[in-house]
């Protein structure tokens, strides 16, 4: 039996028609750029987030980079971020000209709230929350902390669509809730597509703005904007895979929880879902010191892994003039050595997964 490590064929062939008819009524709407479905989307997603406002724009990282912006900051200031996230994070920080300050994670891989204060200076103006693999940050501590010392709360929510903590949504706690729809994304679209929500009207209106490039009336420019559109097809398509979401994330969960209740291995470590929060399971991330064999072991039996990720942001060539050296930040770098997500998708079949088990168990 051969097993993808994700695939994304089966997430659309569970509602194959909705999105065909779907993508041939935009196909034929005459209507491309925002649209009604773009509107609509907005409106959808803002009442699943429960956010007041969402704007629909290109991508995770330009919901990132936008929100950054427009929240003021800028070159020389200071961006509170975890070290061991999907370098896309990093640059939403970078592309305004700020510095990333990196925090270690805790043991459910997210920023600790415990290591956030201490790195707080004079020119520190945000906080970038990033719930990764689809877990969910100590929010009441981060908020607390933001609040105290007047920060900025940016939460990228690119994997964790629906996650809450104590019953709220990722995304509603702070400034700006930045998401990305990226096919292999939980809420995933057929192409790139990303959105910001907020509370905030005026964080809203500007963002729609700076979307499209700066004008709110057609050729009235009021400021020097970006093309961040999200795209009336993408918005379509997710608005039909958006009313599926609960169904998406419960079966998510009951996929880890079989792992999680199925999985035996000295040598293994299992993630672990933190208390008062609701994880949608993005990826499900094991870690092991004997992570090559591990995955050798698996690839001989036909079934794909993932590191997600080999390279921390600090280390990574993109970020040599940051100046970080090897041992600076000694958990996120041991996490970029032990972590391997392993399948997890809409659709898993129950021997897949089964197989999947019996070859962990299996490995000597
Ligand atoms: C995917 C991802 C992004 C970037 O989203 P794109 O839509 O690919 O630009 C940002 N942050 C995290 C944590 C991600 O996983």
């Amino acid at each position: 039996m051969k097993i993808m490590q994700n695939r994304m064929d089966y997430g659309f062939e569970k509602y194959q028609q909705e999105f065909e008819e779907k993508a041939l009524s935009v196909l034929r709407s005459g209507r491309y750029v925002l649209g009604d479905e773009v509107s609509a989307f907005e409106k959808n997603f803002a009442a699943y987030t429960k956010a007041e406002h969402c704007v629909g724009l290109a991508s995770g990282l330009d919901a990132l980079w936008i929100a950054v912006r427009l929240l003021g900051i800028g070159p020389g200031d200071e961006v509170i971020v975890q070290g061991n996230t999907y370098i896309a994070s990093v640059m939403g920080i970078t592309i305004n000209g700020a510095v990333p300050v990196f925090v270690e994670p805790d043991m459910y891989c997210q920023i600790d709230a415990d290591r956030i204060e201490e790195k707080i200076t004079q020119r520190t103006k945000a906080v970038m929350v990033v719930h990764l693999y689809g877990h969910v940050a100590d929010m009441d501590k981060i908020a607390h902390i933001c609040r105290q010392h007047g920060l900025k709360l940016i939460e990228d929510c690119a994997q964790s669509h629906g996650a809450l903590y104590k019953g709220k949504m990722t995304g509603t706690f702070g400034d700006a809730g930045c998401f990305s729809f990226y096919p292999s994304k939980n809420l995933g679209a057929f192409g790139d597509a990303g959105a910001l929500v907020t509370n905030d009207p005026r964080l809203a209106e500007e963002a729609r703005i700076f979307r499209n490039y700066g004008s709110e009336k057609r050729y009235y420019n009021k400021v020097v904007g970006a093309n961040s559109r999200l795209d009336e097809l993408q918005a379509g398509l997710l608005n039909v895979r958006l009313a599926h979401m609960e169904e998406i994330t419960q079966e998510r969960r009951r996929l880890a929880q079989i792992y999680s209740s199925s999985l035996h291995h000295k040598d293994i470590t299992l993630p672990q879902e933190r208390r008062d929060t609701h994880s949608v399971w993005h990826q499900y991330v094991v870690r092991t010191h004997r992570r090559n064999q591990l995955i050798k072991h698996l690839a001989d039996r036909d079934i794909g892994t993932l590191i997600h990720y080999p390279v921390p942001p600090h280390l990574s060539d993109a970020y040599k003039y940051l100046n970080y050296r090897p041992g600076d930040l000694p958990l996120t770098e041991s996490s970029a050595d032990t972590v391997l997500s392993i399948p997890l998708y809409t659709g898993m079949k129950q021997a897949e997964q089964q197989y999947v088990i019996d070859c962990i168990n299996a490995f000597t």
